[in-house]
């Protein structure tokens, strides 16, 4: 297949045609199914908004039939969960070498399916998908119990850490395959099955990854993809009784309604939601670093990433300094189609998504700001484009100050004191990420202890890892995402208690 962007004509791999072209299909107890609802959904290329796919849209009898598969593969004899620690850990590893074998044409998928940068695609949303699964591919073999120094004489006290069952996995648009790493990959090291339901806007990659978890030798049932909106789908899995645990990634609005609806079956639950990230430059900073480091936050995937700095804190001392270098970074990004070589900036999601990050802009003028537009939009896209963009004269109650934009839009905001700027950063109702540009070791070490967010970048901004632990503080959710602690949503502690005397037989007096 061809997509014609705006300043050339880029061939699509075999595999990412054949992706694009498959008839619409749940993933369902190792095999392609068509749905039970018989609805389809049409997908979009972000950066051209013409149709590439048809994709199904499950309904709850898809939801139930995929819970079913997992609940099964689950029980006993659990093929997955009684399979020895070594060979899960080898079936993960394999994955993330399956990752690594398509990573050029999962990264094209990704870009026309989510409007990536096909570099980005390939370094960031493929690579730390496929190092994921090679990191928890080394913990079933590490998942141990206690013993339990208990106050009894002749008892012996142990813990085991047991899968928590059928994990419903929800994942967002903005990181299609990033994101499945990120739940599939604990999910599986810890012995659960799931089901997965990736974002409505952007299915294909989840799917493909389903058929190579086959590939790879994880036995059929144990990682379902059932794609579908999020009022049918994502309901259905939300409510079902057979779903032991939910995951979710998305907005901080769904995640609080997940969280009611799970409590009437005690679902276990993980969330990881949306942010308005505080990122502070103090006087002593590399300004030309922190400038570099917080348009590259902002301005990458076009500002669509949860953990963005989009509350840029800046000393007033260096404030106008900072705002020039930054217009001119964001003057100079080159916008078109993330197919395209060279380009750096691509489009929104989708209309909607335009629509809102436009209005929060214009608002924010009618409120009194200043809108610095970077880079002109080229005038032959036809996709989501908005252009990156610059906010000054701004106070923290405004609203664009306060609401997660979700989008290529950096508030700036000017301070004066250490106190009153970690007072503002805290001001928020979420606490995704936090970051601090200073040379002063001890300025950073006491200002990272007092900023109240699940992540802290000093003098850098936006690297994740799988070992380190990934979530938020207040509304941006609860639970970690990544690392160990990861872990820890998809297992259960049982204490198992032994007596160890010898209980002597008691002869009645009559006997
Ligand atoms: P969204 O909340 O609209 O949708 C996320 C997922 O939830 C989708 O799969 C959707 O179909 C599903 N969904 C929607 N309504 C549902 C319902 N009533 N019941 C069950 N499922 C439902 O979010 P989005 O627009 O896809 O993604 C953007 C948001 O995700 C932003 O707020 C962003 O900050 C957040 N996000 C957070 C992280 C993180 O790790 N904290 C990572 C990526 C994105």
């Amino acid at each position: 297949m061809m997509i014609t962007t705006t300043s050339t004509d880029r061939l699509l791999s075999s595999a990412v045609v054949a992706r694009l072209d498959a008839t619409p299909h749940v993933f369902i107890d190792g095999t392609r199914r068509a749905t039970r609802s018989g609805e389809e959904l049409p997908v979009f290329d972000p950066a051209t908004g013409h149709q590439i796919a048809v994709a199904a849209s499950a309904g709850a009898d898809d939801i139930a039939d995929a819970v079913e598969a997992a609940r099964r593969a689950f029980t006993d004899p659990a093929p997955w969960r009684q399979m020895s620690p070594l060979d899960r850990g080898r079936i993960l590893h394999r994955i993330g070498d399956l990752i690594y074998q398509y990573a050029d044409d999962f990264a094209q998928l990704e870009v026309v399916d989510a409007g990536k940068v096909l570099g980005a695609a390939r370094n960031i949303d493929v690579e730390f998908a496929a190092r994921a699964f090679h990191y928890y591919a080394g913990w079933p073999t590490k998942i141990v119990g206690s013993t339990v120094p208990v106050s009894h004489p002749n008892i012996h006290v142990r813990t085991e850490r047991e899968p928590v069952g059928v994990v419903g996995a929800i994942t967002a648009w903005n990181f299609p395959l990033l994101l499945c790493g990120w739940k599939i990959g604990p999910a599986l090291a810890s012995g659960c099955t799931i089901v997965l339901k990736p974002s409505e806007e952007t299915p294909l990659s989840a799917l493909w990854l389903a058929e190579l978890a086959i590939e790879a030798g994880l036995p059929p049932g144990v990682l379902n993809v059932v794609p579908g909106t999020g009022g049918t789908a994502g309901q259905a899995l939300v409510t079902h009784p057979g779903v032991d645990k939910l995951t979710f990634t998305g907005s901080t609005k769904v995640g609080k309604r997940i969280a009611r609806q799970a409590a009437d079956t005690v679902k276990r639950v993980t969330l990881e939601l949306g942010g308005k990230s505080a990122n502070i430059i103090l006087p002593d900073a590399d300004v030309q670093e922190a400038v570099t480091g917080s348009a590259g936050g902002i301005f990458w995937h076009s500002g669509q990433t949860c953990s963005a700095p989009s509350r840029l804190f800046v000393h007033k001392d260096i404030h106008d300094e900072v705002v020039e270098q930054l217009t001119a970074i964001a003057g100079q990004l080159k916008i078109g189609h993330g197919i395209d070589e060279g380009v750096d900036f691509g489009p929104l999601a989708n209309g909607a998504q335009l629509e809102r990050v436009r209005g929060y802009v214009q608002r924010a003028q009618d409120e009194g700001a200043t809108i610095y537009q970077g880079a002109q939009l080229p005038a032959d896209l036809t996709g989501h484009f908005h252009s990156p963009t610059i906010i000054t004269n701004v106070t923290d109650d405004m609203e664009c100050a306060r609401e997660e934009i979700f989008g290529p839009v950096l508030v700036v905001l000017a301070f004066e004191h250490i106190d009153e700027v970690i007072e503002r950063a805290n001001a928020s109702d979420y606490g995704l990420a936090a970051g601090i540009w200073t040379k002063n070791v001890n300025t950073a070490q006491r200002m990272t202890r007092r900023l109240q967010a699940g992540t802290v970048y000093v003098n850098g901004w936006g690297l994740t890892d799988p070992a380190a632990p990934f979530g938020g503080f207040h509304q941006s959710g609860y639970g970690r995402d990544l690392g160990p602690d990861s872990l820890d949503g998809y297992l259960e502690t049982k204490s198992v208690w032994t007596c160890t005397a010898e209980i002597p037989l008691e002869r009645s007096e009559e006997q």
